[in-house]
């Protein structure tokens, strides 16, 4: 399988909607094969020392289990600052939320219980997935599925073993055709109550913002219930999004008092247009403007994880 066919993004026709007008120092939003991206920690470390970042910020889906390696990988690159994290699957009502949260301490008891039963519910629900396909002729072998897949394993990872075996053209046919509700290969999956989720992080420290809004369907509901809960920041330069979707969650984020977040949810898929670190990116200063809501929250000593304040 080529780099190139390995998958798509989530909109995978649209160029970058408008590049920012500042050079992109801040990353917040990454993602390594500790969940469903492609490269390892250390890769991931390589790339974005060779790019504008001056942050990076590796968020996982359900897993911690990437930081310490790229945490130590970082350490050979004086250019580059380091920002642990994770993207918990959450959910406000009926809908999918993904909480994309900052500076929490890895060795969180009570976290990483939680992150242990979302990872054994993806496990099992991708067995299911899998035994769905089969059962419509298309026949994959587990091994396949894990095969690049070192720690929470997701749609992505079936995804590919289906483009592997020419069931599929692309990562984004799998989803639309097989893998999204209402299609043969869907099952639902194990989520944070989106309060519960904010409270987890909170005792671990860090802080969380909204993902991808775009793919948040009751996104006034999320706001009314999290913002008065602590909830720190809205991804506002994410994905694609052009002017438009950029006015709309900038509203929301001066309505809310939130910090306009953002990164690239680079996963290295390797399709033509996909969003590489420094394309797309908060403006300088939202690294700290986050940690400055850290601190608010948690005191000084209380945050999951210390920056040295003088790299801010
Ligand atoms: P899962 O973790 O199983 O819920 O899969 C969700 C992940 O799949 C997202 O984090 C994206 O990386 C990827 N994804 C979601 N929708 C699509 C899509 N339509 N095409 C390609 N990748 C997608
Ligand atoms: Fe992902
Ligand atoms: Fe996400
Ligand atoms: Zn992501």
């Amino acid at each position: 399988m080529s780099a190139s066919n390995t998958g798509a993004r989530h909109d995978p026709s649209a160029s970058l909607g408008s590049a920012p007008p500042w050079e992109v120092l801040e990353d917040l939003h990454l993602h390594t094969n500790a969940s469903d991206g492609v490269l390892t920690p250390t890769e991931m470390v390589e790339f974005v020392s060779g790019t504008s970042l001056h942050f990076f910020a590796i968020t996982d889906h359900d897993t911690t289990s990437g930081l310490d390696e790229a945490e130590v990988a970082s350490e050979k690159y004086s250019g580059i600052t380091f920002i642990p994290g994770i993207e918990l699957s959450s959910g406000v009502g009926n809908n999918d939320l993904h909480l994309v949260c900052h500076f929490v301490d890895r060795e969180n008891r009570a976290l990483q219980t939680e992150l242990a039963a979302l990872r054994e519910d993806r496990e099992s629900k991708a067995e299911e997935i899998v035994e769905r396909l089969d059962k419509i002729g298309l026949l994959l072998d587990w091994d396949e599925v894990v095969a690049n897949a070192d720690g929470a394993i997701g749609r992505p990872h079936i995804a590919r073993a289906m483009v592997a075996r020419g069931y599929v053209e692309t990562v984004s046919d799998a989803f639309s055709r097989y893998l999204t509700p209402g299609k043969p290969g869907y099952v639902s999956r194990r989520k944070l109550e989106g309060t519960l989720a904010l409270e987890l992080v909170h005792g671990a420290g860090g802080v969380a913002t909204v993902a991808h809004p775009r793919t948040v369907s009751n996104i006034e509901e999320v706001l009314a219930t999290l913002v008065p809960r602590g909830l720190a920041g809205i991804e506002v330069y994410a994905e694609k999004y052009g002017s438009d979707m950029i006015d709309r969650y900038s509203a929301y984020a001066r309505h809310h008092g939130l910090v306009k977040s953002g990164g690239s949810d680079y996963h290295a898929n390797g399709t033509a247009n996909e969003i590489v670190p420094g394309m797309n990116g908060p403006p300088p200063g939202t690294v700290r403007a986050l940690y400055e809501r850290a601190i608010n929250m948690h005191g000084v000593d209380g945050v999951g994880y210390r920056l040295d304040e003088s790299q801010l």
